[in-house]
């Protein structure tokens, strides 16, 4: 059996697709570089001596998306990445961002119902709990009242799975609200490259380490925290790539269900947090100065994973160091 992975070529799908083909799973692999580069597949063949079948197309392309399914009748299973992700962006593009990542969504979920195949993985994230309810955020939180487009796409389309699988539950779905994915695959070889000046933290404080930007804005140190900088739970995304390998063992093991699943560690780290771990493992200075609060910013948001844990079996392992040396290594890699 194999599985699809739309938009395999980015930061969380390359390092998802590496922990698939390790397993020995085959692996298809759709994407349209729209946030990517080609030689990433090249690197993931690198790490993992395996090769696996790869699309360039959009995966909303119906035509196209018919032919993947007609050409590997052997896929039972879906993971979906691929969609836009910039918080900013998608204030300033709503059309382009509702358009990629629903309708993206719902044409796919159209054709693999068309053929079948009902097993699903998607890629929600933390944004749908909005102000959070309660800290930690378990998975039975109140979700929505998200501040911006990108974020309202992860709910709409949590909510379209949920009226799926209520009017057909031979369906088996997992979504995975992801917290803040950060660090890079130990090979030093992928990572996350941002287009453009990164928007978020743990980008910008490596291109500052590296000398590429002058210096780390921290957008307010009033909140109610233990340092007044914002809270965020930073998981490796090595573990959490891990945690699909996970998602799909409970599709495949369930057959039928929709089940939904925070990914982090549940401990939350402050920005001023960040910096000085990250200091501390690269040995690296960090210039920063306080500025003011950024608008949608929530003062902490941090998981109780455990439901994960008891569920799937997954725990997040890697360490905080793992996170800064892992990023640190992989720009210093490519300098
Ligand atoms: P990414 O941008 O690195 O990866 C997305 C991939 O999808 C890219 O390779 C891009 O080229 C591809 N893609 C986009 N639109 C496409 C289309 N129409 N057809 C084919 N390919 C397309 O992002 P990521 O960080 O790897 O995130 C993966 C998923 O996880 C996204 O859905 C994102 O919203 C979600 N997520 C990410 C974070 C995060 O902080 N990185 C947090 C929560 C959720
Ligand atoms: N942050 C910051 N400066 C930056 C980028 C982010 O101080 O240049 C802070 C931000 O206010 C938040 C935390 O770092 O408290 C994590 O922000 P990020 O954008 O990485 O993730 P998200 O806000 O989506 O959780």
């Amino acid at each position: 059996m194999s599985i699809l992975v739309t938009g395999g070529a980015g930061y969380i799908g390359s390092h998802t697709v590496i922990e698939l083909l390790n397993k020995g799973e085959e692996v298809v692999i759709i994407d349209n570089f729209s946030n990517s580069k080609k030689e990433v597949l090249n690197l993931i063949k690198k790490i993992t001596s395996k090769d696996f079948k790869f699309y360039e197309m959009d995966y909303s392309n119906r035509e196209k998306l018919e032919k993947v399914f007609e050409e590997n009748p052997n896929i039972d299973s879906v993971i979906n990445f691929a969609g836009f992700k910039s918080v900013g962006e998608s204030v300033k593009k709503p059309i382009e961002y509702y358009m990629n990542n629903i309708s993206g969504t719902l044409i796919l979920l159209e054709i693999m119902k068309k053929y079948n195949v009902k097993k699903f993985v998607f890629s929600s994230s933390a944004t749908v709990y909005g102000e959070p309810e309660r800290i930690p955020l378990t998975e039975d939180c109140k979700i929505g009242g998200t501040t911006n487009p990108y974020g309202t796409t992860k709910l709409f389309i949590e909510q379209i799975l949920q009226d799926l699988y209520k009017s057909d539950n031979e369906w088996s779905i997992v979504i995975l609200r992801y917290f803040n994915p950060v660090g890079a695959h130990e090979s030093g070889l992928i990572g996350e490259e941002p287009q453009g000046i990164p928007n978020n933290l743990m980008p910008y404080v490596v291109r500052v380490a590296s000398g590429e930007l002058e210096q780390l804005s921290i957008f307010g140190n009033d909140y109610n925290t233990h340092d007044g900088t914002g809270v965020r739970d930073y998981i490796h995304v090595v573990d959490l790539a891990k945690g699909h390998i996970k998602a799909i063992e409970k599709i495949n093991k369930e057959k039928h269900g929709l089940f939904i699943y925070n990914l982090g560690t549940g401990v939350g780290y402050s920005v001023l947090d960040m910096v000085k771990a990250f200091e501390k493992s690269t040995g690296k200075k960090v210039s920063y100065k306080i500025t003011e609060r950024r608008p949608g910013d929530i003062a902490e948001c941090y998981s109780n994973p455990k439901k994960a844990e008891e569920e799937l079996g997954w725990k997040a392992e890697k360490t905080l160091e793992d996170m800064c040396k892992d990023s640190w290594n992989f720009i210093n890699n490519k300098a």
